[in-house]
């Protein structure tokens, strides 16, 4: 995995160090002396992580930290502080100024490694659900969600540990701090009820007996209904290889004891954000593929999504010779309708006649709005017989139903129907279309308010 790293200390020995660990693992090193340059190369390089050194003249660590993280442009970009300082009060202060973690001088290659991987596959993946976003956005889909909202999240939290002392005192605090936080001691019992329920977020203690922990990690990263809830594990030793591998697994931060209790607060609290704002991220890309594929007013799949659905579905009918039939609908008349009780009126009749059509079709048919007042209903498995009747019965509802237009009485309304079905081998969906579209043309002509089967 290759990425740009900035590395930025005031100190050119420091630098140099650094410079020479990471480029021996092929990252690509860019370098800052000052808290203030920082933020300009970043804006400038868009690096992949930052490891900011906290003491260093015009603008120290901490204050760039939170520069950093105010910033809309830069603050998905994972930073790491590296310090001197080595008091839990210290690293708090730099987890609460928004680092995602903080590494004591001198660095040793464990853990800043599997730290530095870890949060560029976090950053990585992070990138790409926000090129979605900002995709969704240009279409004017969705919002780019913010970290503001949330700064203070509470969570659902899995504390997987058999030191009852340890763990007590842990879910207590969470607990007195407006988390909810349940305690299991069991590692099988853990995953199962991590896959059953929802948490945000699930500490795992890898000194658990009777298991591997690294196991238990592991099976939560691939079952599907826990593979995005972050993993927090705690070691008894920063020094321990448990603690790369974990990180190089996708565990996504780390606790040593004895938990000092600032210090998981502040951690929590960063997993928390991450994780919130991923959702955030992931609802949007839900929403905009949803709002591609479907007609806004009526909520229907557009012309676009029918077309390539007919496509598919017309090529297995043909494959498996089985029969698929297609409907063509349009409302009668809809154009007095607009004029007598204006175009909302119009908009409001037309998201009842779509619910309608959807109530009189079975979940595999696929209904479309093909424009205007006209609809599209795919109906795979179904011969014309079947799809002639789907389609009076479609007519009946239209001609006895109360549409409400939202003012005045009840408006009575109806529609033509044109039937078609896949006639042979060389059938198209082109040529499915255009025999539907002349069975609606007949059913219009013969008088309106009825069907009319294709003539091939
Ligand atoms: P016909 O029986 O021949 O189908 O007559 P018609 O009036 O329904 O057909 P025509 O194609 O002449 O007019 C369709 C009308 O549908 C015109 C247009 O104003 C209206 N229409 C199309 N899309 C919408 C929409 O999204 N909302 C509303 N309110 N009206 C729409
Ligand atoms: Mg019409
Ligand atoms: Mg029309």
């Amino acid at each position: 995995m290759t990425a740009r790293v900035l590395v930025v200390d005031d100190v050119p020995a420091n630098v140099k160090l650094l410079e020479a660990k990471l480029s021996a693992e092929y990252y690509e090193v860019i370098t800052a002396v000052n808290g203030q340059q920082a933020i300009e190369v970043a804006q400038a390089e868009m690096p992949d992580i930052i490891l900011l050194d906290v003491m260093m003249p015009v603008m120290d660590g901490f204050t760039a930290c939170r520069k950093l993280k105010e910033n809309v442009q830069l603050r998905h970009i994972p930073v790491i502080m590296i310090t001197a300082l080595d008091q839990p009060a210290d690293r708090v202060q730099g987890l609460l100024a928004g680092a995602d973690d903080f590494i004591s001088k001198p660095i040793k290659n464990n853990p800043l490694f599997p730290r530095v991987r870890s949060l560029i596959r976090l950053k990585m993946m992070t990138d790409e659900l926000r090129a979605r976003d900002i995709t969704g956005q240009s279409l004017g889909l969705a919002d780019l969600p913010n970290w503001e909202d949330h700064t203070e999240v509470k969570g659902r939290i899995l504390i997987v540990d058999d030191q009852s002392r340890s763990s007590a005192r842990v879910s207590g605090a969470l607990n007195e701090a407006g988390h909810d936080a349940q305690v299991v001691d069991d590692s099988i019992a853990a995953l199962k009820r991590a896959r059953a329920e929802t948490f945000d977020l699930i500490i795992v203690s890898l000194s658990i007996r009777n298991y591997d922990g690294l196991r238990l990690c592991s099976q939560l990263r691939t079952a599907e209904e826990t593979r995005t809830v972050p993993l927090l594990i705690i070691v008894e030793d920063p020094e321990d290889a448990s603690l790369a591998r974990g990180l190089d697994m996708g565990v996504n931060d780390y606790l040593v004891r004895p938990i000092e209790s600032n210090e998981l607060f502040a951690r929590i609290r960063t997993q928390l954000r991450w994780r919130r704002y991923e959702d955030r991220l992931r609802h949007n890309l839900h929403l905009s593929l949803q709002m591609a594929v479907t007609d806004g007013l009526t909520g229907l799949y557009n012309r676009r999504y029918m077309e390539s659905h007919l496509q598919i579905q017309t090529m297995r009918a043909k494959q498996e010779d089985r029969p698929i039939s297609l409907l063509m609908i349009d409302i009668d008349f809809f154009k007095h309708i607009n004029d007598a009780h204006g175009h909302d009126a119009g908009d409001k009749i037309l998201k009842q006649f779509a619910l309608g059509i959807s109530r009189n079709i079975r979940g595999i048919d696929l209904a479309c709005r093909f424009g205007g007042e006209e609809f599209v209903v795919i109906m795979p498995e179904t011969d014309m017989a079947i799809a002639s009747l789907v389609a009076e019965r479609i007519r009946q509802y239209t001609e006895t139903f109360s549409f409400d237009c939202g003012a005045g009485a009840p408006i009575a309304m109806t529609a033509s129907i044109g039937v078609t079905s896949l006639v042979g081998a060389d059938d198209t969906p082109e040529s499915i279309l255009r025999r539907a579209d002349a069975a609606l043309y007949r059913a219009k002509n013969d008088g309106r308010n009825r069907v009319s089967e294709h003539i091939v």
